[in-house]
């Protein structure tokens, strides 16, 4: 049986590829795990042989995590990942040290003015919809440059970069497209963010894609932790 371990390492060993691949350093690109649904006990499994940014895609099961390692982890970097209703942003402002699906000025503004002052600025990714299916979240390209703007000027937040999602497809020449696309809106908006370092995009079935296209940031939940089984409380 292979495990967290052996998984976290044959993750990293794709992302290696990957940028040789492409004539890229692997240094260029972390490793998000993302542990949403999977126990405390996973994310120490890949702690205990140095994983240090997790994912989290639901606002309380975050926070319950957060909690529960804050003394035994201290050095976990948290980011969250998924859909914000705003109401719920106070416990991301408050917990989290990324937050990479933000796509409205107002979520934006109640994060910066929920983040505590002792804690340092909350780093930040705009969520761009490159998806040909139009149900995917986040803000259209034409979009982008005046959200960049609005958050740039919020100084408990720090604009970091773009993140999206891509069609779940085995299409790789639709993959290579859409991330093509949003690499391609990062480079314009750096013309004007020149501080912009982060383009978090590919997940467990599309890294290799991603890395090709540009990703700094992989996302990586089932090839690391395994299938999800989403119960009834998700
Ligand atoms: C669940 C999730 C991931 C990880 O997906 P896998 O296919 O399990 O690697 C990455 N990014 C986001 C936004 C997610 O919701």
């Amino acid at each position: 049986m292979t495990t967290i371990a052996d998984r976290l390492a044959i993750a990293q060993q794709r992302i290696i590829e990957a940028a040789q691949l492409c004539g890229r350093n692997s240094c260029e690109i972390s490793l998000l795990a993302v542990s949403k649904t999977k126990p405390i006990a996973d994310i120490i499994a890949a702690y205990d042989v140095g994983q240090r940014q997790f994912g989290e895609n639901y606002v309380q099961e975050g926070v319950d995590k957060v909690q529960a390692l804050k003394s035994t982890c201290p050095d976990i970097k948290w980011h969250f990942i998924g859909p914000l209703q705003s109401n719920k942003s106070r416990l991301v402002a408050t917990h989290f040290d990324w937050m990479h699906t933000l796509s409205r000025e107002k979520i934006a503004q109640r994060l910066n003015d929920q983040r505590p002052q002792d804690m340092a600025p909350l780093n930040v990714c705009i969520q761009v919809n490159i998806s040909a299916e139009d149900t995917k979240s986040g803000v259209d390209i034409a979009e982008l440059s005046q959200l960049a703007t609005a958050i740039a000027n919020m100084p408990a937040l720090r604009l970091r970069g773009l993140m999206a999602i891509g069609t779940a497809t085995a299409d790789s020449e639709l993959q290579r497209q859409e991330f093509t696309q949003l690499k391609q809106a990062f480079d314009t908006l750096k013309q004007s963010f020149a501080e912009l370092d982060t383009l978090s995009m590919g997940m467990s079935g599309d890294l290799d894609n991603a890395i090709a296209c540009g990703s700094t940031m992989v996302r990586i939940g089932s090839a690391i932790f395994g299938e999800r089984d989403y119960g009834a409380n998700h």
